[in-house]
């Protein structure tokens, strides 16, 4: 008999265990639940539709229904799992009952973490997400004179991106010193927020939110720095593991408030497996279990999970954690740990900086690449970096988490060779430079 796998979650993780879970057993059934009324779609995107870069989000939309149904993927729209019963191997559907499983892969995501502040009930306030709800407020946004961002979270960066293109007046509060405080040191942040400025952008940092006021929908963000009138505020705050059923379930979570699976993506109770934002992971350097990671990590979670669970065998490796974003008239990108991070955790380090060019000083288009790498002293392991610049962030991203999941040392990077073409890179490649400054920093 054909065994019934089930996901919970329609989301990036989702449907890559939907799919490699029917890859690996074409003979399986294969069904997923989502709350929402839509897969196959990336909510990556909606900040650039809400920007107008994008000029609609039909766009984001990478399969249709269709494309599900003829792959065989039995796909329960708009359908919430309310429970689940890992003795008895069912879950409980709404509309639906009891439903019996072989295997179980929880996907349920990641929410919003609550303001925990007065008005938080109110009208106005958006968290980006549901690509409908994006539509809906997409036509609020014509109407809105001015709005408030609350955090410099990765998604904050790029909301006040986007609202600035889109003429609104705009605010950014958080109570950092500087944007993305998480991943980023002053320095890298800083031409970002310079950007915003010329933009039009209002930075309030160092200012907690204290409440939102309005009368049914909210017409002002409340401040330790005073009160900002507005007509919308989108919420960015940081990204939890939506973990309540699976810790109902008995199902564990651990101290980054993850579902706790090992490398197969396995979790503590038996034929359950999770994945995406709702599971916590080991990071390669630190060791450290972290959560809320990316789009990309949910999807590569999702098909180790779906392989897994339909009888094949793959396996998912700590992260390192590449990031990267466009924010106001920059990208900046990095992985692992800035400086900041790093002494924050106790993590010893030393550090190299150095600015650069993207392509041969005198091709047009030029731009500048600040670099900065963190080495383990004695060893040089690299174990972070950070980078601002206009072109080729992600591409050096990509290459430096590489570099630190497989342990290469600043003085490899030192000495790395690199392409030189005046319109894609220059004689001396700032990773390379960056590097040579942190060995003379410490004498090397
Ligand atoms: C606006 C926005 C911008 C983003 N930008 C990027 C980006 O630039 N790069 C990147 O890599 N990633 C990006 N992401 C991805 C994001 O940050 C997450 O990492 C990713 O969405 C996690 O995928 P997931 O499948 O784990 O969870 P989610 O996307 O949170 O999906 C969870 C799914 O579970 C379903 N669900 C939850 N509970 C239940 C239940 N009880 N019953 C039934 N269904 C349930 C939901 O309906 C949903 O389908 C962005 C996301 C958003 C929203």
């Amino acid at each position: 008999m054909a065994q019934r796998i089930v996901v919970i979650g329609g989301g990036a993780a989702g449907i890559g265990a939907a799919g490699a879970a029917k890859g690996t057993d074409p003979g399986a059934e294969v069904r997923v639940y989502t709350e929402f009324e839509d897969v196959g779609y990336s909510p990556c995107g909606i900040p650039y539709v809400h920007g107008k870069e994008i000029p609609d989000f039909e766009r984001l939309f990478l399969a249709t229904k269709q494309t599900y149904e003829d792959a065989g993927i039995d796909i329960r729209y708009s359908t919430a799992v309310t429970a689940v019963d890992a003795a008895a191997k069912t879950v409980t559907v709404a509309g639906e009952g009891q439903v019996r499983y072989d295997k179980l892969i929880v996907c349920t995501g990641f929410g919003y973490a609550p303001a925990g502040v007065p008005g938080a009930g109110l009208g106005g306030l958006y968290f980006v997400k549901n690509i409908r709800r994006a539509m809906e407020w997409d036509t609020v946004l014509d109407r809105v004179k001015a709005a408030v961002v609350i955090e410099a979270s990765p998604l904050g960066l790029e909301m006040v991106t986007a609202l600035c293109h889109r003429g609104i007046e705009t605010h950014l509060v958080d109570p950092g010193a500087w944007a993305l405080t998480a991943a980023t040191d002053p320095d890298i942040a800083g031409p970002v927020q310079e950007s915003w400025q010329q933009m039009g952008a209002r930075l309030h940092f160092n200012t907690t939110l204290t409440g939102f006021a309005g009368d049914g929908t909210v017409s002002a963000v409340l401040t330790s720095d005073g009160e900002i009138p507005c007509d919308l505020a989108v919420v960015c705050t940081k990204k939890q593991a939506n973990t309540a059923l699976a810790a109902a379930a008995g199902i564990r979570t651990g101290s980054a408030g993850g579902v706790i699976v090992d490398e197969r993506m396995a979790t503590t109770t038996p034929d359950v497996w999770a994945a995406g934002d709702c599971v916590e992971v080991p990071h390669s350097v630190s060791g450290i279990p972290v959560q809320g990671l990316s789009g990309s990590h949910a999807y590569a979670q999702g098909k180790v999970a779906g392989t897994n669970a339909a009888g094949g065998s793959r396996s998912y490796q700590p992260v390192s954690v590449p990031w990267g974003m466009v924010a106001g008239e920059w990208m900046i990108g990095g992985v692992s740990f800035s400086e900041t991070l790093a002494t924050a955790l106790g993590i010893p380090h030393v550090v190299g900086v150095a600015e650069g060019i993207s392509r041969a000083r005198y091709y047009p288009g030029v731009k500048k690449i600040r670099v900065k790498l963190l080495a383990e002293p004695g060893s040089l392991r690299l174990i972070g970096a950070q980078m601002v610049g206009a072109e080729g962030i992600k591409e050096r991203a990509d290459f430096l988490a590489m570099a630190v999941r497989t342990g290469i040392t600043a003085r490899q990077l030192a000495t790395m060779e690199n392409v030189y073409s005046p319109p894609i890179g220059a004689l001396n490649e700032p990773i390379a430079l960056a590097a040579q400054n942190l060995l003379s920093r410490i004498g090397g």
